[in-house]
């Protein structure tokens, strides 16, 4: 009988196989294996024969058996699906299909039960005994047919599913590598293989939930968490070789990571220490793989050497240096560049310690150990340090060595370094402390692109910052900020221009904070999104409560800090300030220093369109005191420029001043742009400003910060008016 023709056979092969006539006439049949085969097994003959023409419909091969054949079927035909009658014309039960599966393991494929009642205990016992599902008998035969393709599917997946997993785990245990699934934080999430090298046992990753950055040596330019989160994130692998210490051995790891998806990577993980000759992988823990310096646990080691050996009295410094606007070099030139310019600081570094005498530096003092800290960052011991500017002169030094232009794929690469100094054993006797507060020096040195040897009040201004942060978060939360309002008038028309938003935050614990403490820390910590925020909201419902009653527009300018542009989407925060609180975009304007430039021009001057086309004024705030170039400045849509109050301060006496506030009038005024002076407190710097040609004016002869609710009466009480006859007055009056 050919078994392969689904149609052709199941009625012959039920009568063949069929126990309902008494005998098996033909013994079983060979067994079939090109189609799926069913076997039906019942009692009901025509029930039994309904069901098989449906399935051979469906192109399934069936094969029908009452219940005393059935495990000989089993064996023959080797089905891969049962479907089953239970309890018609001869009470048949579950018990015999539990017997069945005794007897005959190959009645453990998909089942479906047809039972008299189909009810929840019925369900669940037949579940537990092994069946797939359970039908009532009065069921369509089509629906049979429909529910085993089903079953059949999902079953071909399982063993899909089973069979590529026992190939996954041969091919795991094969390898010598550990292997680990990992999420986007660079946290263990399936430990797959632990490596027949005896890495994963050794780095202890069983069980998950553990980090990378806690069992591996963490990379030089990033945390696994970080590395996992950016690969991930862009789809593509990396590859990294680690370095882990142990007593005197050190082991080379070669670290893998395969993404799986936007979420998940797989980690393999492979001892390759036999690659590298002991001393290499010595020298590679030691020092710095791109500049050939000491790295930062090297450097510190020699400085605990250095410091043990110095006699009491010697003058020794140790020096942080740190490259100035690095990133700004790394994203507009790029990694690779980025890396280049940090091995040539590394090769004059180097150059530097092994400089023999001859110099006014080496006269003043000898550079022992150069080390590289981190990414940007370097340090450098100075010793037998002679007269009391030796600091200065060593510094000095190293400052106009590193300033010399690196040559980088053609283009001469300019850039200078911040240093800050400590001394031992004045600034601290252990290297910790020294590098510690060299490393606060070198963060005032930011400031002012110099070098600073470091201070009591620095540290002490370091803990104020700490207890300003601690405070902040709780006083934004805590209602604690407020803002007051500077008016602006022009005294030539006699107009009120409008007032400027000014953060006023009175802390329980701290007192009075002012602005000018609060943004940089702000800044620091990441405060400054959420504190923007807040002010611009905040500026935006005064400004509708200025505007309701009065008699001209009167526009509120807000201040935007550099770090606050750079670090968040000062177009979008506006325009959500604008729309709760509903009020006109003409009424808002932004007040900017030229620092929002330094970052990137291109897209500072994207958000500075994106913010015109929204109807939002623009002036730029300090103007003088930054890095001005007129040719940004000509491109900037902007409505005015704020002279900085240094400039006003000093317009009487001091020539320079003077001319700076003459020159910006007529800048402003050959750009199209209004001219605003700041600070002004005497009459006698206003009508120097008015004599040459700024006639707006702010200041606390106009008049001081007040609160948001006392605006409104002092314009009722003509206070502007009054601020801009003073400003006329003859005599010589200060405020
Ligand atoms: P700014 O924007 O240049 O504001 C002018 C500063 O000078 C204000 O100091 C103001 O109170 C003060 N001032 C105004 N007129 C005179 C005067 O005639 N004489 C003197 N001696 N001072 C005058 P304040 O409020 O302490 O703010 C300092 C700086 O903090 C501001 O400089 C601004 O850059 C920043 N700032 C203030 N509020 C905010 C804010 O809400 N967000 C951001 N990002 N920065 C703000
Ligand atoms: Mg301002
Ligand atoms: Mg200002």
């Amino acid at each position: 009988m050919e078994r392969g023709s689904a149609q052709a056979t199941p009625a012959g092969a039920a009568v063949a196989a069929d126990g309902a006539s008494g005998t098996t006439e033909r013994g079983p049949p060979a067994p079939a294996r090109r189609h799926r085969t069913v076997l039906i097994v019942g009692n009901d003959v025509p029930r039994r024969q309904a069901l098989a023409a449906a399935l051979a419909a469906g192109r399934l091969e069936a094969i029908t058996a009452d219940w005393g054949n059935a495990a000989l079927c089993l064996d023959s035909f080797r089905p891969s699906a049962l479907v089953i009658e239970l309890g018609t014309a001869a009470p048949v039960s579950l018990a015999d299909y539990r017997a069945l599966r005794a007897r005959a393991p190959r009645a453990r494929v998909p089942t479906i039960a047809l039972a008299a009642t189909v009810d929840a205990a019925t369900v669940d016992a037949a579940a537990r005994d092994g069946v797939t599902e359970v039908l009532p008998q009065s069921v369509e035969p089509g629906l049979v047919l429909h529910r085993l393709g089903n079953l059949l599917r999902v079953h071909d997946l399982l063993r899909g599913w089973r069979t590529s997993e026992s190939r996954r785990r041969a091919i795991a245990e094969a390898l010598p590598d550990t292997l680990l699934r990992v999420d986007a934080h660079g946290t263990i999430r399936e430990v797959l293989a632990l490596g027949r090298d005896g890495l994963g046992l050794a780095l202890d990753v069983q069980g998950p939930g553990r980090r990378l950055d806690d069992l591996l040596p963490v990379p030089a330019d990033c945390s696994f968490a970080e590395l996992c989160a950016t690969a991930l994130a862009r789809g593509t692998g990396a590859e990294r070789e680690l370095l882990r210490p142990g007593g005197d051995n050190v082991q080379a790891i070669d670290f893998r990571l395969v993404p799986i998806d936007a979420g998940h990577g797989l980690v393999v993980l492979r001892d390759i220490s036999h690659r590298h000759g002991s001393d290499t992988v010595r020298r590679a823990l030691h020092y710095d793989s791109l500049t050939g310096l000491p790295n930062r646990a090297r450097f510190m080691s020699r400085l605990e050497d250095a410091l043990g050996g110095q006699p009491r009295r010697s003058s020794v410094a140790v020096l942080r240096l740190q490259v100035d606007q690095f990133r700004r070099i790394e994203q507009s030139l790029g990694p690779a560049a980025a890396d280049e310019l940090l091995a040539e600081v590394g090769r004059r570094l180097i150059g530097m310690t092994e400089q023999a005498g001859g110099t006014p530096a080496s006269a003043a003092g000898h550079v022992a150990i150069a080390g590289r800290l981190h990414q940007d960052a370097f340090a450098v011991l100075a010793v037998d340090l002679r007269g009391r500017d030796a600091c200065d002169t060593i510094a000095e030094h190293i400052r106009s060595q590193l300033a010399r232009p690196v040559s980088i794929n053609g283009r001469d690469v300019r850039s200078t370094v911040s240093i800050g100094i400590s001394l031992w054993p004045e600034n601290g006797t252990d290297p910790e402390t020294l590098l510690r507060n060299a490393a606060l020096a070198a963060n005032h040195a930011r400031v002012d692109g110099t070098a600073r040897l470091y201070t009591d009040t620095m540290r002490l201004r370091s803990l104020r910052s700490l207890d300003v942060e601690q405070q902040l978060q709780h006083a934004l939360e805590a209602g604690q900020l407020s803002l007051q309002y500077q008016p602006k008038v022009d005294v030539a028309r006699r107009r009120l221009l409008g007032f400027e938003a000014l953060l006023r935050w009175e802390s329980p614990v701290l007192g009075r904070v002012s602005p000018a403490e609060i943004v940089p820390v702000a800044e620091q910590c990441g405060l400054i999104q959420p504190l923007g925020e807040w002010v611009m909201r905040q500026a935006c419902l005064d400004a509708r409560r200025f505007n309701r009653d009065a008699a001209a527009p009167l526009p509120v300018a807000i201040n935007v800090s550099a770090g606050q542009f750079a670090g968040g989407d000062v177009a979008s925060t506006a325009r959500r300030a604008i729309d709760m609180t509903g009020i006109d975009a003409a009424l808002v304007e932004l007040e900017l220093t030229e620092s929002v430039l330094m970052q990137d021009v291109g897209s500072a001057l994207r958000v500075f369109h994106d913010l015109r086309q929204c109807g939002i004024r623009l002036s730029i705030d300090d103007f003088g005191t930054g890095y001005s170039s007129l040719q940004y400045l000509r491109r900037l849509p902007v409505n005015a420029l704020k002279i900085d109050r240094s400039f006003v301060k000093d317009i009487a006496d001091d020539k320079s001043a003077n001319a700076i506030c003459t020159a910006v009038v007529t800048l402003g005024r050959s750009l199209g742009l209004e001219v605003v002076a700041e600070g002004v407190e005497t009459v006698e710097q206003a009508s120097a400003l008015r004599a040459r040609g700024c006639t707006r004016l702010q200041g606390y002869l106009i008049g001081r910060p007040m609160p948001a609710t006392s605006v409104a009466a002092w314009i009722g009480r003509g206070e502007w008016q009054r601020a801009i006859d003073r400003t006329e007055l003859p005599l010589r009056a200060e405020y």
